[in-house]
């Protein structure tokens, strides 16, 4: 469903140019869970920003269902964006000036859906994610918690095929982690949502079918479930 072909990404900073990306090549099928993990820096963020159609590689292409995204139009872009891919960030990134349900029902109405169905679909979500009768909080009336419930069910609201989760649980405490990623695994399981995550989070291996380990702009090395050694709790590092 995802796939980046010898992707570089630099950053031009006038006197310096900054290589982040030094040749990415990955294939993601379709209802898999994916954990990106590797070093602070390593550039999982900015291969997520170009997966997402968020910012064009310096070279190669991103293809996603086998159409190379540099080749879409502004409008077809937006599409993509906006029915296509979910985003879940670390920072959850919740309009503040919204309730809980308007955040959600925000890009359902970008994408042309009647207000009515909105908010039906909107309490429906929030049911979904357990946070009915918040609906009307706004994000600084909600935990970190109930926010990246919030920002999951927001990610939903026009069903995607994709998900992509920026450390989801990056600034939540470890419980409320655990919800969050037990929430993604379901979602890729039941839904057959395809989940791809860049994380710190050695939690997220368990619920993992690849794990791709990033070093200095460069895939280390991708682990499929069975080579992660689960059940004994020992996870095998970029390192090792
Ligand atoms: P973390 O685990 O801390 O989130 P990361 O793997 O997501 O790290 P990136 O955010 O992708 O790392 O950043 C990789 C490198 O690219 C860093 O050295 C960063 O400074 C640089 N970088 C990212 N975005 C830009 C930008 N817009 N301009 C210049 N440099 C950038
Ligand atoms: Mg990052």
């Amino acid at each position: 469903i995802v796939r980046v072909s010898e992707v570089t990404k630099n950053f031009d900073l006038g006197k310096i140019v900054v290589k982040v990306l030094k040749g990415i090549d990955l294939e993601i099928e379709e209802g898999k869970y994916i954990s990106i993990m590797g070093p602070s820096g390593s550039g999982k963020s900015t291969l997520f920003n170009m997966i997402g159609g968020l910012d064009k590689p310096t070279s190669g292409k991103v293809f996603i269902d086998e159409v190379d995204i540099a080749q879409l139009d502004a409008y077809e872009l937006a599409w993509l964006r906006c029915r296509k891919i979910g985003y879940i960030f670390q920072t959850f990134n919740l309009i503040p000036v919204m309730t809980a349900l308007e955040n959600i029902t925000l890009p359902m109405t970008f994408a042309g859906v009647g207000s009515d169905e909105a908010l039906d679909r909107g309490m429906a979500l929030l049911e979904q994610v357990g946070l009915s009768g918040r609906h009307g909080h706004r994000p600084s009336e909600l935990s970190g918690g109930q926010q990246q419930r919030v920002a999951v069910a927001r990610a939903l609201a026009n069903t995607p095929s994709i998900i992509l989760a920026d450390e989801p649980t990056g600034n939540l405490d470890l419980t409320t982690g655990e919800d969050i990623i037990s929430m993604l695994k379901e979602l890729s399981v039941e839904r057959g949502v395809t989940v791809i995550s860049a994380t710190h989070d050695y939690k997220m291996l368990n619920v993992s079918d690849q794990v791709v380990w990033i070093r200095d702009g460069r895939i280390d090395k991708v682990q499929q479930r069975e080579e992660l050694n689960i059940r004994t709790g020992k996870l095998e590092t970029a390192d090792t």
